[in-house]
Protein backbone atom coordinates (compact mmCIF):
# COMPACT_ATOMS: atom_id res chain seq x y z
CA UNK A 1 0.00 0.00 0.00
CA UNK A 2 1.27 3.08 -0.80
CA UNK A 3 1.94 5.61 2.37
CA UNK A 4 0.45 9.51 2.51
CA UNK A 5 3.92 10.94 3.83
CA UNK A 6 1.99 13.71 5.30
CA UNK A 7 0.46 10.97 7.75
CA UNK A 8 4.03 10.76 9.33
CA UNK A 9 6.06 12.58 12.37
CA UNK A 10 9.68 12.41 11.77
CA UNK A 11 10.32 9.59 14.31
CA UNK A 12 7.52 7.50 11.88
CA UNK A 13 9.06 9.20 8.61
CA UNK A 14 12.77 7.79 9.77
CA UNK A 15 11.06 4.23 10.41
CA UNK A 16 9.55 4.47 6.84
CA UNK A 17 13.22 5.16 5.90
CA UNK A 18 14.77 2.57 7.00
CA UNK A 19 12.35 0.09 6.44
CA UNK A 20 13.57 0.77 2.78
CA UNK A 21 17.00 0.36 3.49
CA UNK A 22 17.91 4.21 4.06
CA UNK A 23 19.41 5.65 6.74
CA UNK A 24 17.26 7.55 9.14
CA UNK A 25 18.89 11.30 8.60
CA UNK A 26 16.97 10.79 5.05
CA UNK A 27 13.43 11.57 6.76
CA UNK A 28 14.72 15.01 8.09
CA UNK A 29 15.31 15.92 4.73
CA UNK A 30 12.47 14.35 3.15
CA UNK A 31 10.14 16.07 5.99
CA UNK A 32 11.66 19.59 5.11
CA UNK A 33 11.22 18.95 1.49
CA UNK A 34 7.28 18.44 2.25
CA UNK A 35 6.65 20.43 4.89
CA UNK A 36 8.73 23.15 5.12
CA UNK A 37 9.50 23.83 0.89
CA UNK A 38 5.48 22.06 0.34
CA UNK A 39 6.89 19.50 -2.00
CA UNK A 40 3.80 17.08 -3.43
CA UNK A 41 6.66 15.22 -6.44
CA UNK A 42 9.31 13.25 -4.99
CA UNK A 43 11.23 14.42 -8.35
CA UNK A 44 11.42 17.95 -7.19
CA UNK A 45 13.42 16.91 -4.01
CA UNK A 46 17.19 17.51 -5.65
CA UNK A 47 19.18 16.62 -2.84
CA UNK A 48 17.91 13.06 -2.56
CA UNK A 49 19.54 10.58 -4.25
CA UNK A 50 18.25 9.31 -7.18
CA UNK A 51 17.41 5.47 -5.89
CA UNK A 52 15.71 7.04 -3.19
CA UNK A 53 12.97 8.71 -5.34
CA UNK A 54 12.25 5.98 -7.10
CA UNK A 55 11.81 4.11 -4.18
CA UNK A 56 9.88 7.29 -2.89
CA UNK A 57 7.96 6.70 -6.07
CA UNK A 58 6.65 3.49 -5.57
CA UNK A 59 6.00 3.31 -1.91
CA UNK A 60 4.83 6.52 -1.26
CA UNK A 61 2.90 9.89 -1.89
CA UNK A 62 2.39 13.27 -0.65
CA UNK A 63 -1.61 13.32 -1.07
CA UNK A 64 -3.23 16.61 -0.93
CA UNK A 65 -7.13 17.04 -0.25
CA UNK A 66 -8.91 18.39 -3.41
CA UNK A 67 -10.11 21.77 -2.81
CA UNK A 68 -13.64 22.32 -3.71
CA UNK A 69 -13.65 26.14 -3.12
CA UNK A 70 -11.48 29.25 -2.19
CA UNK A 71 -13.14 32.39 -1.11
CA UNK A 72 -11.22 35.21 0.09
CA UNK A 73 -13.30 37.96 2.40
CA UNK A 74 -13.08 41.86 1.95
CA UNK A 75 -11.18 42.05 5.30
CA UNK A 76 -8.31 39.48 4.02
CA UNK A 77 -10.09 36.21 5.32
CA UNK A 78 -9.62 33.43 3.38
CA UNK A 79 -11.90 30.00 3.33
CA UNK A 80 -11.30 27.01 1.73
CA UNK A 81 -13.32 23.84 1.64
CA UNK A 82 -11.67 20.29 0.82
CA UNK A 83 -13.32 17.02 -0.03
CA UNK A 84 -12.41 14.26 2.30
CA UNK A 85 -14.38 11.95 0.04
CA UNK A 86 -17.61 10.12 -0.31
CA UNK A 87 -19.35 13.47 -0.02
CA UNK A 88 -17.31 14.91 3.01
CA UNK A 89 -16.46 18.47 2.95
CA UNK A 90 -13.83 20.31 5.99
CA UNK A 91 -13.10 23.85 6.28
CA UNK A 92 -9.73 25.68 7.04
CA UNK A 93 -9.78 29.58 7.11
CA UNK A 94 -6.97 31.85 7.40
CA UNK A 95 -7.09 34.97 9.64
CA UNK A 96 -4.41 37.20 8.47
CA UNK A 97 -3.73 40.15 10.97
CA UNK A 98 -0.65 42.37 11.51
CA UNK A 99 1.30 40.59 13.93
CA UNK A 100 0.51 37.12 13.13
CA UNK A 101 -1.28 35.30 10.50
CA UNK A 102 -3.59 32.27 12.17
CA UNK A 103 -5.10 29.22 10.55
CA UNK A 104 -8.04 27.29 11.84
CA UNK A 105 -8.39 24.10 11.02
CA UNK A 106 -11.07 20.86 11.39
CA UNK A 107 -10.19 17.91 13.01
CA UNK A 108 -13.35 15.79 12.01
CA UNK A 109 -15.75 15.97 9.13
CA UNK A 110 -18.67 16.85 11.31
CA UNK A 111 -18.76 16.46 14.87
CA UNK A 112 -20.62 13.78 17.41
CA UNK A 113 -21.37 16.42 20.45
CA UNK A 114 -24.16 18.30 18.60
CA UNK A 115 -24.36 21.80 20.36
CA UNK A 116 -27.33 23.78 19.92
CA UNK A 117 -25.54 26.53 18.50
CA UNK A 118 -23.18 25.02 16.11
CA UNK A 119 -23.70 23.90 12.38
CA UNK A 120 -21.39 21.27 12.29
CA UNK A 121 -22.89 19.92 15.36
CA UNK A 122 -26.26 20.10 13.57
CA UNK A 123 -24.47 18.54 10.85
CA UNK A 124 -23.84 15.01 12.84
CA UNK A 125 -20.74 13.10 13.19
CA UNK A 126 -19.16 12.00 9.34
CA UNK A 127 -16.26 10.68 10.66
CA UNK A 128 -12.17 11.18 11.62
CA UNK A 129 -9.60 13.28 10.18
CA UNK A 130 -6.53 11.17 9.46
CA UNK A 131 -3.29 13.00 10.68
CA UNK A 132 -2.20 13.79 7.25
CA UNK A 133 -5.98 15.43 6.39
CA UNK A 134 -5.12 17.63 9.53
CA UNK A 135 -1.72 18.35 8.56
CA UNK A 136 -2.79 18.87 4.65
CA UNK A 137 -4.98 21.45 5.73
CA UNK A 138 -2.09 23.35 7.01
CA UNK A 139 0.49 22.03 4.35
CA UNK A 140 -1.80 23.52 1.50
CA UNK A 141 -2.52 26.91 3.35
CA UNK A 142 1.07 27.84 4.03
CA UNK A 143 2.47 26.69 0.76
CA UNK A 144 -0.80 28.71 -1.01
CA UNK A 145 -0.29 31.94 0.74
CA UNK A 146 3.20 31.79 0.24
CA UNK A 147 2.97 31.61 -3.16
CA UNK A 148 -0.30 33.94 -3.39
CA UNK A 149 1.74 36.55 -1.18
CA UNK A 150 5.05 36.09 -3.48
CA UNK A 151 6.70 35.48 0.17
CA UNK A 152 9.36 32.88 0.80
CA UNK A 153 9.45 32.99 4.96
CA UNK A 154 6.24 31.46 6.91
CA UNK A 155 3.50 33.32 6.80
CA UNK A 156 1.04 30.94 9.17
CA UNK A 157 2.23 31.59 12.79
CA UNK A 158 -0.63 29.91 14.91
CA UNK A 159 -2.73 27.65 14.34
CA UNK A 160 -6.23 27.03 16.00
CA UNK A 161 -8.13 23.71 16.21
CA UNK A 162 -11.61 25.32 15.64
CA UNK A 163 -13.07 24.15 12.59
CA UNK A 164 -15.20 21.67 12.06
CA UNK A 165 -15.27 18.63 14.79
CA UNK A 166 -14.03 18.10 18.46
CA UNK A 167 -10.28 17.44 17.92
CA UNK A 168 -9.79 15.70 21.48
CA UNK A 169 -12.83 13.25 19.80
CA UNK A 170 -9.98 12.67 17.77
CA UNK A 171 -7.13 12.09 19.90
CA UNK A 172 -4.59 10.03 18.37
CA UNK A 173 -4.61 11.96 14.94
CA UNK A 174 -5.09 15.28 17.12
CA UNK A 175 -1.95 14.82 18.64
CA UNK A 176 0.06 13.43 15.98
CA UNK A 177 -0.74 16.53 13.54
CA UNK A 178 0.21 19.11 16.75
CA UNK A 179 3.56 16.99 16.40
CA UNK A 180 4.70 17.71 13.06
CA UNK A 181 3.18 21.66 13.26
CA UNK A 182 5.55 22.07 16.26
CA UNK A 183 8.71 19.97 14.66
CA UNK A 184 11.52 22.41 13.89
CA UNK A 185 11.44 20.46 10.66
CA UNK A 186 8.66 21.22 9.62
CA UNK A 187 6.47 23.90 10.39
CA UNK A 188 8.01 25.01 13.46
CA UNK A 189 5.55 26.59 15.49
CA UNK A 190 5.53 27.30 19.14
CA UNK A 191 3.24 25.41 21.39
CA UNK A 192 2.06 28.87 22.66
CA UNK A 193 0.82 29.33 19.33
CA UNK A 194 -1.16 26.22 18.40
CA UNK A 195 -4.44 26.11 20.07
CA UNK A 196 -6.85 23.27 20.91
CA UNK A 197 -9.99 24.07 21.30
CA UNK A 198 -12.51 21.61 22.78
CA UNK A 199 -16.08 21.26 24.34
CA UNK A 200 -14.68 19.56 27.39
CA UNK A 201 -13.51 15.86 26.81
CA UNK A 202 -12.18 15.92 30.81
CA UNK A 203 -10.34 12.62 30.45
CA UNK A 204 -8.64 14.05 26.38
CA UNK A 205 -7.27 17.61 28.42
CA UNK A 206 -5.48 15.16 31.17
CA UNK A 207 -4.15 13.31 28.22
CA UNK A 208 -3.19 16.05 26.27
CA UNK A 209 -1.44 17.98 28.92
CA UNK A 210 0.50 14.31 29.12
CA UNK A 211 1.39 14.27 25.81
CA UNK A 212 1.35 17.27 23.90
CA UNK A 213 0.78 20.50 25.82
CA UNK A 214 -0.50 23.23 24.10
CA UNK A 215 -2.16 26.06 24.27
CA UNK A 216 -5.78 25.05 25.49
CA UNK A 217 -9.23 26.89 25.30
CA UNK A 218 -12.47 25.19 26.66
CA UNK A 219 -16.06 26.26 25.18
CA UNK A 220 -18.25 26.84 28.19
CA UNK A 221 -20.94 28.79 27.21
CA UNK A 222 -23.08 28.25 30.50
CA UNK A 223 -22.72 29.22 33.96
CA UNK A 224 -24.35 26.36 35.17
CA UNK A 225 -25.26 22.69 34.15
CA UNK A 226 -28.62 22.90 33.59
CA UNK A 227 -28.15 25.28 30.99
CA UNK A 228 -24.93 23.55 29.78
CA UNK A 229 -26.34 20.44 29.31
CA UNK A 230 -28.81 22.35 26.91
CA UNK A 231 -26.62 23.64 25.19
CA UNK A 232 -23.28 21.77 25.02
CA UNK A 233 -24.94 18.43 25.55
CA UNK A 234 -20.91 16.66 26.31
CA UNK A 235 -21.61 18.32 29.53
CA UNK A 236 -24.16 15.53 30.92
CA UNK A 237 -20.87 13.39 31.17
CA UNK A 238 -18.63 15.77 31.98
CA UNK A 239 -20.23 18.54 34.01
CA UNK A 240 -18.60 22.05 35.29
CA UNK A 241 -16.71 21.39 37.77
CA UNK A 242 -15.35 18.67 37.00
CA UNK A 243 -14.21 20.31 33.41
CA UNK A 244 -12.78 23.08 36.25
CA UNK A 245 -10.58 20.79 37.56
CA UNK A 246 -9.35 19.27 34.49
CA UNK A 247 -8.04 22.79 33.12
CA UNK A 248 -6.23 23.10 36.46
CA UNK A 249 -4.55 20.26 36.16
CA UNK A 250 -3.87 21.17 32.76
CA UNK A 251 -2.43 24.53 33.99
CA UNK A 252 0.64 22.44 35.47
CA UNK A 253 1.94 21.62 32.02
CA UNK A 254 0.52 24.32 29.67
CA UNK A 255 2.58 26.70 27.58
CA UNK A 256 0.86 29.29 28.86
CA UNK A 257 -0.39 30.67 31.85
CA UNK A 258 -3.82 30.93 31.54
CA UNK A 259 -6.46 29.16 30.10
CA UNK A 260 -8.93 31.01 27.54
CA UNK A 261 -12.98 30.56 27.71
CA UNK A 262 -14.95 30.77 24.92
CA UNK A 263 -18.30 31.51 25.49
CA UNK A 264 -20.88 31.91 22.55
CA UNK A 265 -23.21 35.08 23.27
CA UNK A 266 -26.64 33.97 22.54
CA UNK A 267 -30.32 36.00 22.92
CA UNK A 268 -31.82 35.50 25.89
CA UNK A 269 -30.33 32.13 26.47
CA UNK A 270 -26.63 32.94 28.32
CA UNK A 271 -26.83 36.38 27.82
CA UNK A 272 -28.31 37.99 31.05
CA UNK A 273 -26.43 40.21 33.54
CA UNK A 274 -27.01 37.31 36.40
CA UNK A 275 -25.10 34.91 34.03
CA UNK A 276 -22.60 36.86 33.82
CA UNK A 277 -22.79 37.61 37.55
CA UNK A 278 -23.16 33.84 38.14
CA UNK A 279 -19.82 33.54 35.90
CA UNK A 280 -17.63 35.36 37.89
CA UNK A 281 -18.49 33.34 41.09
CA UNK A 282 -17.85 30.21 39.36
CA UNK A 283 -15.10 30.83 38.37
CA UNK A 284 -13.38 32.69 41.04
CA UNK A 285 -14.94 30.57 43.88
CA UNK A 286 -15.29 26.94 42.75
CA UNK A 287 -11.55 26.80 41.80
CA UNK A 288 -10.21 29.46 41.95
CA UNK A 289 -10.07 30.13 38.20
CA UNK A 290 -10.21 33.88 38.34
CA UNK A 291 -6.76 34.20 38.66
CA UNK A 292 -5.57 31.55 35.35
CA UNK A 293 -8.74 32.32 32.89
CA UNK A 294 -9.41 34.39 30.07
CA UNK A 295 -12.48 34.74 28.65
CA UNK A 296 -13.49 35.09 25.09
CA UNK A 297 -16.60 36.52 24.19
CA UNK A 298 -18.02 35.05 20.95
CA UNK A 299 -21.16 36.89 19.13
CA UNK A 300 -23.28 34.16 17.76
CA UNK A 301 -22.74 33.17 14.03
CA UNK A 302 -26.42 32.38 13.03
CA UNK A 303 -27.69 29.91 10.62
CA UNK A 304 -31.50 28.92 10.13
CA UNK A 305 -31.70 25.55 11.78
CA UNK A 306 -30.45 26.77 15.71
CA UNK A 307 -33.22 28.75 16.20
CA UNK A 308 -31.28 31.17 18.07
CA UNK A 309 -29.96 34.73 17.78
CA UNK A 310 -26.99 36.69 17.95
CA UNK A 311 -26.93 38.45 21.20
CA UNK A 312 -27.33 42.78 20.86
CA UNK A 313 -23.92 44.61 21.13
CA UNK A 314 -24.96 46.10 24.58
CA UNK A 315 -25.80 42.75 26.37
CA UNK A 316 -22.54 41.74 24.44
CA UNK A 317 -20.74 44.53 25.96
CA UNK A 318 -22.30 44.77 29.30
CA UNK A 319 -21.46 41.04 30.12
CA UNK A 320 -18.05 41.79 29.61
CA UNK A 321 -18.36 44.60 31.80
CA UNK A 322 -19.45 43.19 34.04
CA UNK A 323 -16.55 40.25 33.68
CA UNK A 324 -14.16 42.95 33.40
CA UNK A 325 -14.55 45.01 35.92
CA UNK A 326 -14.89 41.61 38.58
CA UNK A 327 -11.10 41.24 37.34
CA UNK A 328 -11.45 38.35 35.07
CA UNK A 329 -9.66 39.11 31.23
CA UNK A 330 -12.05 39.57 28.46
CA UNK A 331 -12.06 39.96 25.03
CA UNK A 332 -14.78 40.15 22.36
CA UNK A 333 -14.07 37.98 19.40
CA UNK A 334 -13.92 40.29 16.38
CA UNK A 335 -16.36 39.09 13.33
CA UNK A 336 -13.58 37.90 10.61
CA UNK A 337 -14.59 36.76 7.10
CA UNK A 338 -18.42 37.01 7.84
CA UNK A 339 -19.16 37.91 3.87
CA UNK A 340 -18.26 34.89 3.15
CA UNK A 341 -19.40 32.91 5.75
CA UNK A 342 -15.77 32.33 7.61
CA UNK A 343 -16.67 33.13 11.20
CA UNK A 344 -16.75 30.11 14.02
CA UNK A 345 -19.69 27.88 13.40
CA UNK A 346 -21.01 28.65 9.72
CA UNK A 347 -18.85 25.58 8.43
CA UNK A 348 -18.89 23.00 5.49
CA UNK A 349 -21.85 21.28 6.62
CA UNK A 350 -23.60 24.08 4.58
CA UNK A 351 -22.12 23.07 1.33
CA UNK A 352 -23.45 19.82 2.21
CA UNK A 353 -26.96 21.43 1.59
CA UNK A 354 -26.02 22.33 -1.41
CA UNK A 355 -26.61 26.19 -0.16
CA UNK A 356 -25.24 28.98 -2.67
CA UNK A 357 -22.01 30.11 -1.63
CA UNK A 358 -22.32 33.33 -3.87
CA UNK A 359 -25.90 34.32 -2.00
CA UNK A 360 -24.03 33.59 1.17
CA UNK A 361 -21.02 36.21 0.03
CA UNK A 362 -23.24 38.69 -0.94
CA UNK A 363 -24.82 39.12 3.29
CA UNK A 364 -24.59 42.07 4.79
CA UNK A 365 -21.26 41.95 6.98
CA UNK A 366 -21.08 42.43 10.50
CA UNK A 367 -20.08 45.16 12.44
CA UNK A 368 -17.02 44.41 14.28
CA UNK A 369 -17.47 45.17 17.93
CA UNK A 370 -15.74 47.76 19.23
CA UNK A 371 -15.52 48.02 23.20
CA UNK A 372 -16.94 51.32 24.71
CA UNK A 373 -14.86 50.84 27.46
CA UNK A 374 -11.49 49.15 28.71
CA UNK A 375 -11.25 45.87 28.60
CA UNK A 376 -8.12 44.51 30.29
CA UNK A 377 -5.47 43.51 27.79
CA UNK A 378 -3.83 40.28 27.61
CA UNK A 379 -0.29 39.89 28.62
CA UNK A 380 1.71 37.58 26.28
CA UNK A 381 5.39 37.00 26.69
CA UNK A 382 5.93 36.80 23.25
CA UNK A 383 3.46 40.25 22.60
CA UNK A 384 1.18 37.75 20.70
CA UNK A 385 -2.25 37.35 21.02
CA UNK A 386 -4.31 34.01 20.27
N1 LIG B 1 -15.27 21.38 18.98
C1 LIG B 1 -14.40 22.36 19.50
C2 LIG B 1 -13.70 23.16 18.45
C3 LIG B 1 -14.49 23.57 17.25
S1 LIG B 1 -15.77 24.75 17.53
C4 LIG B 1 -15.13 23.25 20.47
O1 LIG B 1 -16.35 23.19 20.55
O2 LIG B 1 -14.46 24.00 21.17
C5 LIG B 1 -14.80 26.22 17.76
C6 LIG B 1 -15.52 27.33 18.51
O3 LIG B 1 -16.59 27.86 17.72
C7 LIG B 1 -16.14 26.85 19.81
O4 LIG B 1 -15.87 27.73 20.87
C8 LIG B 1 -17.59 26.86 19.47
O5 LIG B 1 -18.36 26.96 20.61
C9 LIG B 1 -17.72 28.04 18.55
N2 LIG B 1 -18.92 28.04 17.75
C10 LIG B 1 -19.55 27.00 17.21
N3 LIG B 1 -20.65 27.40 16.54
C11 LIG B 1 -20.70 28.74 16.66
C12 LIG B 1 -21.59 29.74 16.17
N4 LIG B 1 -22.64 29.42 15.41
N5 LIG B 1 -21.33 31.00 16.48
C13 LIG B 1 -20.27 31.34 17.23
N6 LIG B 1 -19.39 30.46 17.71
C14 LIG B 1 -19.61 29.17 17.43
FE1 LIG C 1 -18.72 20.01 17.90
FE2 LIG C 1 -17.44 22.20 18.78
FE3 LIG C 1 -19.59 22.39 17.17
FE4 LIG C 1 -19.90 21.60 19.68
S1 LIG C 1 -19.16 23.61 18.99
S2 LIG C 1 -20.83 20.65 17.89
S3 LIG C 1 -18.05 20.40 19.99
S4 LIG C 1 -17.63 21.49 16.64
Amino acid sequence: MTANLLDFDLEELAVFCERLGEKRFRATQLFRWIHQKGASQFDEMSDLAKSLREKLETSACIQALGVVSQHISADGTIKWLFDVGNGDVVEAVFIPETDRGTLCISSQAGCAVGCRFCSTGHQGFSRNLTAGEIIAQLWFAEHFLRRHLGVSDRVISNVVMMGMGEPLQNYAALVQSLRVMLSDHAYGLSRRRVTVSTSGVVPMIDRLGQDCPVALAVSLHAPNDALRDNLVPLNRKYPIAELLQACKRYLAFAPRDFITFEYCMLDGVNDSPQHAVELVKLVRQDVGAGAWCKFNLIPFNPFPASGLVRSSQSAVMAFARILSDSGIVTTIRKTRGDDIDAACGQLAGDVKDRTDVHNRMSRQRNVILKPTFKIVPIKHEDGVNE
